[in-house]
């Protein structure tokens, strides 16, 4: 999701007539995009500011900006850190350029944040039109982009500090992510991936019609330019789910792709989450999605060492891994987050060293079934999207290596000209890794 506006914001700003330096000694404004859903990534933020602070010590017109989700959770707080000028929440970002060039001429410090932050934000049509705008001219990863399909969250999960710092769940109407669509494949955008905190509970009633995400995908489809549509993150519920699944199998452009998170096997653990159903449920989804899409890919994410977690309620993680047979997780050790209802209510009572003793165990499961889902692959023959050039580049016969991802997200890797880059190709894999396929293009 913040890839996505720091997206926007860089458009934004190249449109408004700004360059881009390579690194922070150059330039003469330093935006630092932040996350909050974990502690460890505000930790590196505050010691970028701290790094920060020393180069406007010699350069005291450096204007540095703090945006998006620890800009929202902390406002003006931040500007005790004295390298910070700005400090822009995420549902305010149409206005960072006016703030920059106030902050450049005025020398004015400004914070840009929702102050209740669970009613519909006043900036709602400025950040739509702004949004729309949002053409793609210059992403990432080439012939790639987001779309943003809803904003916010109203789950609540006990450990989650989304919706305190997104606001309320959104549905975007179908007309602007359909006209954004269409602009980002008239400039070469290949794949689509549609946004969401629950991507497969978007809903938007306009008049007798209520759209889904299975209507979107479809809608979508029907883009020229666009031949790769994947949506992330999907909320493990039965409410459309076989539609979805359904539009998954029917349309060629959807990627047999879901990324849904089952963040614990423990039936006491997620009702302490708040997540609302149990492993068994979580199980019968996949079990549906693999019905109607036998080739489906599968990713999940899980939380280890949540307030209360016992060595039995691990097990039931494990246990569920196992059947689960996910392609990938990601795994997380729990942060507790100020605001959010477990850290108001929970004591984080598992000790540090058994949560890493948990993340790690959990990754060897996985490691395994992943490594068992990698090697069916050698011999075939699948296609992918290229990225680029990998950062361990080998080169075989003067030609660098490249890293590209099939529609079920495997990432593979092959030699072949860079120019490939934002194309699609074939690759005959030869061998695997648990996380990487390996082989020829053909
Ligand atoms: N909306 C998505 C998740 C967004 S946050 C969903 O509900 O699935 C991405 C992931 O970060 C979550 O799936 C969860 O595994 C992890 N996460 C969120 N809050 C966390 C916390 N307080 N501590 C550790 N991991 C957390
Ligand atoms: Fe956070 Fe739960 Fe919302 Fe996902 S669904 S963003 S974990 S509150």
């Amino acid at each position: 999701m913040n890839k996505l506006d720091s997206a926007i914001v860089e458009s934004s700003l190249r449109d408004a007539g700004y360059q881009f330096a390579d690194n922070a000694k150059d330039a003469d404004v330093v935006l630092i995009n932040t996350c909050s859903v974990r502690d460890h990534a505000e930790q590196r933020v505050m010691s970028h500011l701290g790094n920060l602070k020393h180069i406007k010590e010699s350069r005291p017109d450096l204007v540095v900006g703090v945006i998006g989700c620890m800009a929202q959770r902390l406002g003006s707080e931040l500007l005790k850190q004295s390298a910070v000028d700005i400090v822009c929440g995420p549902a305010q970002i149409a206005e960072i350029p006016r703030l920059i060039t106030e902050a450049m001429q005025e020398k004015k410090k400004a914070v840009a944040v929702t102050e209740k932050i669970r009613q519909i934000s006043p900036n709602a049509q400025s950040l739509e039109r702004f949004e729309t705008e949002y053409s793609g001219d210059d992403t990432d990863i080439p012939a790639q982009a987001y779309v943003r399909a809803m904003h916010g969250c109203d789950k609540f999960c006990s450990y989650c500090v989304v919706p305190y710092v997104r606001g309320p769940e959104t549905s975007r109407p179908p007309e602007a992510i359909i006209e954004q669509t269409k602009r980002l494949a008239q400039n070469g955008i290949k794949q689509i991936t549609l946004l969401g905190q629950r991507i497969n509970a978007y809903e938007y009633k306009a008049g007798d019609k209520t759209y889904c995400l299975a209507d979107l995908l479809k809608m979508i489809s029907e883009i020229d330019g666009v031949e790769w549509l994947k949506f992330v993150t999907s909320y493990p519920s039965k409410k459309y789910f076989k539609e979805i699944m359904q539009a998954m199998a029917e349309l060629p452009k959807v990627c047999r792709y879901l990324h849904i998170p089952a963040q614990s096997g423990s039936d006491q653990i997620l009702k302490a989450m708040n997540r609302g159903y149990t492993s068994a449920e979580y199980l019968e989804l996949l079990y549906i999605a693999r019905q109607i899409v036998p080739d489906i890919a599968i990713a999940g994410d899980f939380i280890v060492g949540f307030p209360g977690e016992t060595d039995d309620d691990f097990a039931q993680t494990v246990k569920l891994v196992k059947k689960a047979r996910h392609k990938n997780s990601f795994i997380f050790k729990y942060s507790p987050r100020p605001g959010t209802i477990a850290d108001k209510r929970l004591e984080n009572n598992v000790p540090q060293e058994i949560k890493e003793r948990r993340n790690h165990e959990l990754l060897k499961v996985q490691e395994e079934i992943s490594r068992a889902l990698a090697a069916e692959f050698t011999g075939q023959t699948v296609k992918v999207l290229v990225e680029g050039p990998s950062k361990k580049s080998h080169q075989v016969d003067n030609l660098p290596q490249l890293i590209g991802r099939t529609a079920g997200d495997w990432i593979t890797v092959f030699n072949g000209p860079e120019t490939l880059a934002g194309r699609f190709a074939n690759v005959k894999i030869t061998r695997t890794t648990p996380l990487t396929l390996f082989g020829e293009r053909v």
